[in-house]
């Protein structure tokens, strides 16, 4: 059997980042270590950092009223956090390690920069995405998160002013069908928009490495005759890849470990691929590689 393992199988840049900060964290703090929710939707991860001591905070500021957080560190994930959030980790005393991912920075700036230039904003994205709640607190809420062209029809239907000025931007790990078809839905399928606005700017906050994880996993579905995708069973960019692959007509598996792989799927099979999430250590896809050869 040939067996081909994904490029991009393994955590992505901001993942990595994230990790190597909070293993700092864990390394040289003094007092207690935190992140804000599970750093990653890997529970081999989340397990192994609390084995050596991280803690997990809730991520909602009304369940941390009750926490003494002074002198201790609190590692912000990727995903970022709104300023409100962090001016109350401050305020409490909390030593913020700020994991926020560049590319998740740049968003927020992009957001930032439209609602300032009195853009009216869209965020394309998932409203109870970790990442688009920060986006929206960086501009005080002022912003709406759409997933479907007809959410943002009735938006434009229930206006009574005018809205001449109109900015885009996406949370980051958006898969790009999702969004062409938004910004193709919203110059063809929203009319009105067309004919009332004078300024139309869309800023690209799409994340590289997900587009690139992502269009490797068409590619390699489409040459194989079975895939396994390796991770979280809570993370949605690990999905995603699974479902990108059923839909090439290809058979796919998506395990945690490679304890959870039914070998006998594999009969007969003579191209098989090996996919990882953003959020998958390259040591399980590896493990995952090691069982099927053994
Ligand atoms: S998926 Fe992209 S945006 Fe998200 S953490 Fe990784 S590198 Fe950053």
């Amino acid at each position: 059997m040939e067996i081909t393992v994904a490029k991009y199988a393994g955590f992505c840049p901001g993942v990595r980042r994230a990790i190597n900060m909070a293993d700092e964290a864990l390394r040289v703090a003094e007092g207690n270590v935190y992140t804000l929710g599970p750093i990653i939707h890997n529970p081999q991860v989340v397990e192994d950092l609390q084995k050596r001591g991280m803690n997990i905070l809730p991520d909602d500021p009304d369940a941390l009223q009750d926490y003494y957080l002074a002198g201790c560190s609190v590692v912000v994930r990727s995903h970022g956090i709104p300023p409100k959030l962090t001016e109350f980790l401050l305020e409490r005393g909390a030593n913020l390690v700020d994991a926020t991912c560049p590319t998740v920075k740049k968003a927020q700036k992009a957001a930032m920069r439209l609602a300032g230039e009195g853009y009216k904003l869209f965020v394309i994205g998932n409203t109870d995405h970790p990442e688009v709640k920060a986006i929206l607190g960086h501009v005080n809420g002022e912003a709406v998160v759409i997933k479907e062209t007809s959410e943002l029809k009735e938006w434009w239907e229930s206006q009574t002013r005018k809205v001449r000025k109109v900015g885009l931007i996406a949370q980051t790990t958006v898969d790009l069908l999702m969004f062409r078809s938004l910004v193709d839905g919203l110059i063809n399928e929203v009319p009105e928009l067309i004919r009332e606005v004078m300024e139309l700017k869309i800023i690209n906050t799409l994340c590289r490495n997900t587009l690139a994880r992502q269009a490797e996993a068409l590619q390699l579905a489409l040459a194989s005759d079975f895939v396994v995708v390796v991770g979280g069973s809570n993370s949605s960019n690990t999905e995603f890849l699974r479902k990108i692959c059923e839909s090439t007509g290809t058979a796919v598996v998506k395990v945690e470990s490679a304890d959870e792989l039914d070998l006998s799927l594999l009969r007969g099979m003579e191209r098989l691929a090996i996919l990882g999430g953003a959020s998958t250590p390259g040591r399980i896809v590896e493990e995952v590689r090691r069982r099927i050869l053994a």
